[in-house]
C-alpha cells in the first residue's frame, strides 16, 4: 500500500509520543506513521496497544545515536517528515547521570538531522524535521514575566542544557544547510501514560498506595502544566502549518505552586477514594530541595494562538480529573511499565522488531 506521506516519530513509545502516534495514526490513515524508539526504561509499547495493529502504524526498535542504523531506516521508508521527541526527559536522572543527557539529547538530535539531511540529498520538497523541545531550556524566571521565543537561552541543569543545545543544532541546520525544521518549547505536559517517576503520576500513586508524598524545599516552585493530548494536538498543527524555520512556545496558562497542585490533587483523591478530607494531605513530607532548582517557569503561548489558532483546550482541573481517573482505572499499567514485564512479554510475542 503507498500513503501519501511517511512520517517518522521518534520517542513514540513515550508519554508524549505515544500521544502523537495515537493521534496521527488515527486522524491520517492515508499517512504511515513510524514509530522509532529504543524502548528505554521509560518507552513502553503498552502505551500503544489500542493503535499498534493499525495498518497505517510501524514499530521500529532502534538508536537516535546509531548512525548506520538510522541511516537503514531512511532507506527502508521514503521519509517526507520526522517529528522528533526521542529524548531523556527526568531533570533528577540528569543531575545523577549527565553525559547519558549529552549523548541522547545532543548527539543523537545531531545524528538524525545529519542522517536526514544526507538522505534527503538536499533536496528538501516537501520535506519537514519537526524539533520538540521544553521551556526549561530558558532558565528561570523571578515572580513576574514570561518566556517568549525571544527569550536568550539560559539552561540551568544537565538536561535543560543538553536540550537547549540540541535546539541549537536544529537552528544550524535550518541556517547552514536549508533544512526545513520547525521547533516548539513546551511547558510541563500531564496527563494519561504519564511515567510514574514525574511530579503528578508519582503524587497520584502514592496516595493511593498511603506512601509518603515527597515536595521539594517548600514546594514554592511554579510550573505551568498543560495536559499532554492539547500539546499532541499543537505539535499536529505545528507540524502542518508551522512556518518553516520558525520556532513556537506552547504552554497552558496555567501556572501552580507544586505544593497548590499536590494539595488540589490530595483533595481529588480523597473525594475519589471515599477517604476523610485531608486524609491525603497527611503524607505530605518535604525534602531537600533539587540541586539548581529553578524558581519559575511560565510560558507566552500567544504566537501559536495569533498564527495558528491554537489554545489548550481543557481547564486544568477537569485535566487532572481526567489524569485521576486514568491512573485509578489502569493501575496495572503501573506496575506494567515499572517492571518493565510487558517489554520481556512484547519481546518474547513479537522479537525484537
Ligand atoms: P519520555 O521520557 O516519556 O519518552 C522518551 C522516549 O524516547 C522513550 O520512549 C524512550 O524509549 C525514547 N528514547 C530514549 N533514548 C532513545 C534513543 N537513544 N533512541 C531512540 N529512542 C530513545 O519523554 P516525554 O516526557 O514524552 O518527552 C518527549 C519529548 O518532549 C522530549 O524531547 C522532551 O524533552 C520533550 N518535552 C517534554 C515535556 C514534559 O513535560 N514531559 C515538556 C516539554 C518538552
Amino acid at each position: 500500500k503507498s500513503f501519501k506521506k511517511v512520517i517518522i516519530v521518534t520517542g513514540g513509545a513515550g508519554f508524549i509520543g505515544s500521544h502523537v502516534v495515537r493521534r496521527l495514526v488515527t486522524r491520517y490513515p492515508e499517512y504511515q506513521v513510524v514509530n522509532l524508539d529504543l524502548l528505554t526504561y521509560a518507552g513502553n509499547l503498552e502505551n500503544l496497544r489500542d493503535v499498534e495493529a493499525a495498518p497505517n502504524y510501524q514499530f521500529e526498535r532502534g538508536d537516535i545515536t546509531d548512525e548506520s542504523g538510522m541511516t537503514a531506516l531512511f532507506e527502508k521508508y521514503p521519509v517526507d517528515g520526522v517529528i522528533h521527541l526521542a529524548a531523556e526527559s527526568h531533570v533528577d536522572r540528569s543531575i545523577s547521570d549527565p553525559l547519558q543527557f549529552v549523548k541522547t539529547n545532543v548527539l543523537g538530535t545531531a545524528n538524525l538531522l545529519n542522517v536526514a539531511r544526507k538522505a534527503w540529498k538536499n533536496n528538501f520538497d516537501g520535506k519537514r524535521f519537526y524539533h520538540v523541545s521544553t521551556d526549561e531550556v530558558y532558565g528561570s524566571l523571578g515572580e513576574s514575566g514570561f518566556f517568549t521565543e525571544e527569550t536568550a537561552y539560559d539552561p540551568r541543569s544537565p538536561y535543560s542544557a543538553s536540550k537547549a543545545s540540541s535546539d541549537h543544532f536544529v537552528m544550524a541546520y535550518y541556517h547552514t544547510y536549508g533544512l526545513p525544521v520547525v521547533m516548539s518549547n513546551c511547558s510541563n505536559n500531564y496527563g494519561p501514560y504519564h511515567f510514574p517517576e514525574k511530579l503528578i503520576p508519582l503524587m497520584i500513586h502514592n496516595i493511593m498506595k498511603e506512601k509518603p508524598l515527597p515536595v521539594y524545599g517548600k514546594g514554592e516552585n511554579i510550573r505551568d502544566w498543560l495536559f499532554v493530548e492539547d500539546h499532541a494536538a499543537a505539535i499536529d498543527l505545528i507540524f502542518h502549518q508551522g512556518k518553516t524555520g520558525d520556532k513556537y512556545n506552547i504552554g497552558g496558562f496555567n501556572e501552580w505552586k507544586n505544593i497548590d497542585l499536590v494539595m488540589l490533587l490530595c483533595e481529588i483523591m480523597d473525594r475519589k477514594l471515599g477517604r476523610e478530607e485531608g486524609a491525603s494531605a497527611k503524607l505530605i513530607t518535604y525534602v531537600t530541595d533539587r540541586p539548581g532548582h529553578d524558581l519559575r517557569y511560565a510560558i507566552d503561548a500567544a504566537k501559536v494562538n495569533r498564527e495558528l489558532g491554537w489554545a489548550p483546550s481543557l481547564q486544568f482541573e477537569e485535566g487532572l480529573e481526567r489524569t485521576v481517573d486514568w491512573f485509578l482505572a489502569n493501575t496495572g499499567w503501573v506496575e506494567h511499565v515499572t517492571s518493565g514485564a510487558y517489554q520481556k512479554y512484547y519481546q518474547e510475542q513479537y522479537g525484537s522488531h
